[in-house]
């Protein structure tokens, strides 16, 4: 079968791997689809030894012995390595688990493969109703931002959730700004510096955030990662309500305090991924608006296409490009 192997400074070579054995708790994923993220750039800048690919989807096509899941069964992939005792696991929260080993696609090989090995219990079965490229869109583009709005509206409050900024219209603040609207939010204000991007947005009903003018959001959702944007997420949030920092980058996070800073009474919100438990909701926000939704994905490349679609995305010409796997050997 074929894998990608990152090799660094934006390389990667597809290489003839054997398909992997499964474990008596594992099943083998004939990977469908794998949708690349921002969380990847990383490891096509600096290499890395494992295959890459976390926003999977695929068929099950082998299971081990101690696994009861019918062969065929179309999956998403649940990516944090859970240990299903703690806590957390118990109440569902596998996202925040005590014990979490590491991610699929970062400490054991990910989708960027024709075939992986995962543990049983780390699939989501998906019915015929969703294709198997529309359900990549379940995971980091829904899932994840979901999840953070969620938390966002238990703590102030969904009554008052009527006026929210989007911070960086990419994939995931796209995938937020649909995910408000879906969820009957009525106010989404979108920004982001590049203007391509952030028509994506106003083409989905949110209006252009006026820097200058605009204050008091209930909710901002900061997708971007970068630090003036975090600055401006803390500073267009009103008193009550609720900052969401989804965005991710190397750097440190820092907050220069200042009277406005000190003296706003507001919650700042981290959110990881999302408990599966959430999935079934998801599904409805997608299919209530699919047609919008289906945008996201840009582009859909095979394999052998993974290095220039890594250049494109980097340089933010897609929004959600997704790899086929087309292997047919099982
Ligand atoms: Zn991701
Ligand atoms: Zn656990």
């Amino acid at each position: 079968m074929l894998a990608a192997n990152f090799l660094g400074e934006k390389k990667v070579a597809i290489v003839d791997r054997e398909i992997p054995a499964i474990k008596s708790d594992e099943v083998l994923i004939k990977v469908a689809y794998t949708g690349l993220c921002g969380s990847d750039k990383r490891l096509f800048f600096e290499g890395t030894e494992v295959v890459p690919g976390h926003e999977i989807s695929g068929i099950v096509v082998r299971a081990g012995t101690d696994v009861n899941i019918q062969i065929g069964t179309r999956v998403i992939v649940y990516i944090p390595l859970y240990c299903n005792s703690c806590t957390e696991c118990n109440a569902g929260n596998y996202n925040r688990c005590e014990n979490i080993v590491g991610l699929i696609g970062w400490q054991i090989p990910g989708g960027y493969e024709e075939f992986m090995a995962v543990p049983a219990r780390n699939v989501i079965p998906i019915n015929d109703s969703i294709g198997l490229d529309e359900a990549v869109l379940l995971l980091d583009t829904i899932g994840t931002p979901g999840h953070g709005i969620r938390m966002c509206i238990k703590a102030i409050g969904d009554n008052v959730a009527q006026e929210v900024l989007v911070i960086g219209c990419g994939p995931l603040g796209l995938g937020a700004a649909l995910v408000l609207k879906g969820m009957g939010i009525r106010e989404i204000y979108a920004y982001d510096p590049n203007p391509s991007r952030l028509k994506l947005a106003l083409d989905f009903g949110a209006k252009a955030y006026n820097v200058q003018g605009s204050r008091g959001m209930h909710m901002v959702v900061e997708a971007s990662g970068q630090e003036a944007a975090r600055k401006m997420a803390l500073h267009a949030v009103r008193a009550g309500g609720a900052v969401l920092l989804l965005g991710e980058n190397s750097n440190p996070w820092t907050i220069v305090p200042s009277p406005e800073i000190r003296r706003k009474d507001c919650f700042y919100i981290r959110s990881f991924y999302f408990p599966p438990k959430e999935v079934q909701e998801n599904v409805t926000l997608f299919k209530n608006n699919r047609t919008e939704f289906k945008k996201l994905i840009s582009e859909v490349g095979l394999l052998k296409d993974i290095e220039r679609m890594h250049v494109d995305f980097c340089e933010g010409k897609t929004i959600k490009p997704l790899i086929k796997l087309v292997n047919d050997a099982l």
